[in-house]
């Protein structure tokens, strides 16, 4: 779930009282008896009121892939955060910055974590800079589509083999958590640019793949019906239960 959700959801930072879910996953039978859960067909997550959905579907490509339920393929989305588990400790905007004791921009947010957490790529991309950047320490700077670019400073290390212009899935381990360059305790600094310009990684509007074409969509929309069917009957189950 968390993984599924990982494009709008920081599991860590974002969950609140009142936030609920519903699952349609598979059920695995030997001889009549339930031995395992299998896939995740379908869940909707209400998060801080605000509801995201998701079915599984075998799209154009023949792979099955998890989408929105308007369509759009979840894969190519970013992931909100580089990390799976980790609090916030500074956030972009202005701070009096801890080494150099003025005022300035943060262009990104802080993640606190032990050294040698593990990085993810948050989208699909591919290698622009790994290296070492002053400040930064060691740097790792991926392109993605529309103009934009994912940085991650002060890292203790890089994935084993990672070089400029190789290509990189979302999820992929790219580096770990450090404290190289001007830093003054383990973290993950992380920037969003688009076009050049810094973001804040946690509100930015990133896009989302590209939806299904008007063709695939009629008959995804057909596929789709029964699952979010299922979901509409169980939230009427649950007002009416309350
Ligand atoms: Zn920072």
């Amino acid at each position: 779930m968390a993984e599924i959700f990982g494009t709008w959801i920081d599991f860590h930072t974002d969950l609140r009282k009142d936030d609920r879910f519903n699952v349609i996953y598979e059920a695995i039978y030997e001889e009549g008896n339930p031995v395992r859960a299998g896939r995740i067909l379908a869940a909707e997550f209400i998060n801080q009121g605000k509801r995201h959905a998701v079915v599984l579907y075998r799209g154009a490509s023949g792979k099955e892939q998890y989408y929105s339920d308007d369509g759009r393929s979840l894969r190519q989305g970013f992931l909100r955060s580089p990390l799976e588990f980790s609090r916030v400790s500074s956030s972009f905007g202005r701070r009096l910055h801890p080494i150099h004791r003025s005022w300035r921009n943060h262009n990104g947010t802080d993640f606190a974590a032990p050294t040698g957490t593990p990085i993810k790529a948050t989208s699909d991309g591919t290698v622009e800079f790994v290296g070492t950047q002053r400040g930064f320490g060691n740097l790792i700077v991926l392109r993605h589509r529309n103009g934009i670019t994912t940085h991650y400073a002060h890292l203790n290390g890089f994935a084993r083999g990672l070089s400029k212009g190789q290509a990189i899935s979302q999820g992929d381990m790219i580096g770990y958590v450090g404290c190289t360059g001007w830093c003054t305790g383990p973290h993950l600094h992380y920037e969003v640019h688009i076009n050049k310009v810094p973001k804040d990684p946690m509100s930015v509007a990133l896009p989302m793949a590209d939806a299904l074409s008007p063709k695939e969509l009629v008959a995804f929309q057909r596929d789709t019906a029964p699952l979010r069917e299922r979901f509409a009957l169980l939230n009427y189950e649950l007002a009416s239960a309350k």
